[in-house]
């Protein structure tokens, strides 16, 4: 504490990010990173901007940007936000659409970094239960709000909430912003996207993170009504007129060009979850469904942080959450074939 904090700085608990070891020969299966490369395409994108134009401010509005990703979704450039990473486009969402005086609603287990926002801004929440099957009721969002946010699949669930149950929420909610954090959505889920056209209160977030191989870039983006784009807007030109490099720009219209690449990596993610999350079943795991880049498991012998410590003794790291409910679940990233081979090793030799 230092007696020049500001009210707000004294009372906040800021996110604790996932660890980025200095360690380079680690298995790092702990924060949702593809361990693909991103689009040759992107790499080059990046190599020639670089040669030609560092001089130069960015566009401020990465027009360039907005044209891809709406023409990859169907919708409009006037539909479409752009912004730091998700993270960022999160933040200007809590401040410019989710900041009235009724409560925000959010899962009880989900992104850290809600609360951390709404601490942030002054934003009061309700945490809503997830069932006992970790998963979301649409039913549990009726009370009055002045919001309502979840990733989906949830984070760190990787449990999936169908469109219908989507629709459910926003018809129940019509004088709410409803935020669909997508962060993971191309791993298996149907984008809500699809829904942006119906509904003038629907906000779908995503980046290009995780299914692009792209989060060293920090590019993140939102989709939904023009009146909802314009707010964020707003928000951006009173807060940093260039939040897009040239380089993310560039790289980050190169990688929602290239869509054979990115279908491709997609796939083999999928497939080397599938495959992984059998294999830990029959080392006696529970393991939620998951349609996201990596996998929610316990086993029912084992202790969740001790188990995280000790394959973090044999160079592989996973995500222990120390929170009611989930302290016994491990959140492992799917990386490739190889990283799972030699995590089904190390659990095999602890659980011997
Ligand atoms: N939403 C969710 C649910 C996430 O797990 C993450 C990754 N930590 C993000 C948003 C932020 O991703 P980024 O800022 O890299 O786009």
């Amino acid at each position: 504490m230092n007696r020049f904090w500001s009210p707000i700085v004294q009372t906040l608990t800021p996110y604790v990010p996932g660890e980025q070891p200095k360690q380079t020969d680690l298995i790092k299966l702990n924060t949702n990173e593809n361990p693909y490369p991103p689009s040759p395409r992107a790499l080059q994108a990046m190599a020639a901007e670089a040669a030609e134009s560092l001089r130069l401010y960015p566009d401020p509005n990465a027009d360039r940007l907005k044209q891809a990703i709406a023409d990859f979704h169907g919708v409009t450039p006037a539909q479409v936000f752009v912004g730091n990473g998700s993270d960022e486009v999160l933040a200007h969402t809590f401040l410019g659409l989710l900041k009235h005086d009724l409560p925000l609603l959010f899962p009880d287990i989900s992104y850290s970094f809600y609360p951390v926002y709404s601490g942030l801004y002054e934003i009061d929440f309700v945490q809503v239960p997830l069932t006992e099957a970790f998963e979301i009721d649409p039913q549990d969002y009726q009370m009055a709000n002045g919001g309502i946010i979840f990733p989906n699949p949830n984070a760190p669930t990787g449990r999936l909430l169908p469109l219908a149950a989507i629709e459910t929420i926003l018809q129940n909610n019509p004088d709410s912003v409803v935020v669909v954090d997508e962060a993971y959505i191309d791993f298996g889920g149907e984008s809500a996207v699809a829904l942006v056209d119906r509904y003038a209160n629907l906000l779908v977030i995503q980046t290009l993170s995780k299914s692009r191989s792209l989060a060293g870039l920090r590019v993140g983006f939102a989709v939904g009504d023009e009146g909802l784009i314009e707010a964020l807007e707003r928000i951006k030109n009173s807060f940093n007129s260039y939040p897009l490099d040239r380089f993310a720009i560039s790289g980050a219209v190169a990688a929602m060009e290239d869509r054979a690449y990115f279908s491709d990596t997609c796939q083999r993610v999928i497939s080397t979850r599938e495959q992984l999350a059998e294999r830990l079943g029959e080392l006696g795991f529970q393991v939620l469904p998951s349609a996201a880049n990596f996998l929610f498991v316990r086993h029912p012998e084992q202790d969740g942080a001790e188990l995280a410590a000790r394959l973090r003794e044999q160079s592989i790291i996973v995500r222990h959450f120390r929170q009611p409910r989930i302290d016994q679940f491990l959140r492992i990233t799917v990386g490739t074939d190889e990283q799972s081979r030699l995590l089904l090793e190390a659990l095999r030799q602890i659980l011997a």
